[in-house]
């Protein structure tokens, strides 16, 4: 199959040539149609697999084709930490680079300051960790009623790592219907249960 086939915008058929990709990985192939089509997923592949682009490409011809509204992030992507939120970030600039798209980027170790001002100005995405998320909707300084994609990324590292809690309660302040993409590379039984819970009649892809 050829990234032309996929339902994705020119625009971003033109990002994929300029990283280099001469055609889709399995998970890319058979997640990026339907999260186009607005569908729930569960995602079952290792990093390494092309995942992360097989949310971020679709996303952003969705975001792209919507409109922003102040102070309401439209979509939310969870990663269980720094580090791969950060990467999750250099792949959304590399793909988005010309699509006037606006992301905050909200991890510990960094100022708050600069992540509340990046927030009152306006953005499509946030690409956080449970944490300082959490910590931020606390003290009032995000609205996440807006945020009507979400994606949990690496979910069984979320759980090993304790952040199942803070997903719930993220995911039940977040806008129904929405849309919701669960990617993990195993699916143990509480991932399982998260994903009953919320996510809905999603397709499952294993690669
Ligand atoms: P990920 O599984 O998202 O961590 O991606 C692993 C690596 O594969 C990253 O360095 C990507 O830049 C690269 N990659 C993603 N999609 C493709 C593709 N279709 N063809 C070649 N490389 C890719």
């Amino acid at each position: 199959m050829k990234f032309a086939d996929l339902g994705l915008s020119d625009k971003l058929l033109q990002a994929v040539e300029s990283a280099g990709y001469t055609e889709p990985t399995p998970i890319q192939e058979q997640a990026i149609p339907p999260v186009l089509m607005m569908k729930d997923i569960i995602g079952i592949a290792q990093t390494g697999t092309g995942k992360t682009a097989s949310f971020v490409l679709p996303m952003i011809d969705i975001l792209a084709s919507g409109r922003r509204r102040a102070l309401m992030p439209r979509s939310l992507i969870l990663a269980p930490t720094r580090e791969l939120a950060a990467q999750v970030a250099e792949n959304f600039e590399k793909y988005g680079a010309d699509h006037d798209l606006q992301m905050a980027l909200l991890i510990g170790g960094v100022q708050m300051g600069d992540q509340i001002k990046a927030l009152n100005e306006g953005v499509d995405v946030l690409i956080a960790t449970p944490g300082r998320l959490m910590d931020l909707f606390e003290r009032g300084k995000i609205l996440l009623n807006g945020c009507e994609l979400l994606v949990i990324d690496e979910a069984d590292r979320m759980l090993d790592m304790g952040f199942i809690p803070d997903i719930e309660t993220i995911c039940s302040k977040l806008p129904e219907p929405r849309q919701t993409l669960l990617f993990s590379a195993t699916m143990p039984p509480p991932i399982e249960k998260l994903a009953q819970k919320f996510l809905q009649n999603p397709k499952r892809i294993e690669v």
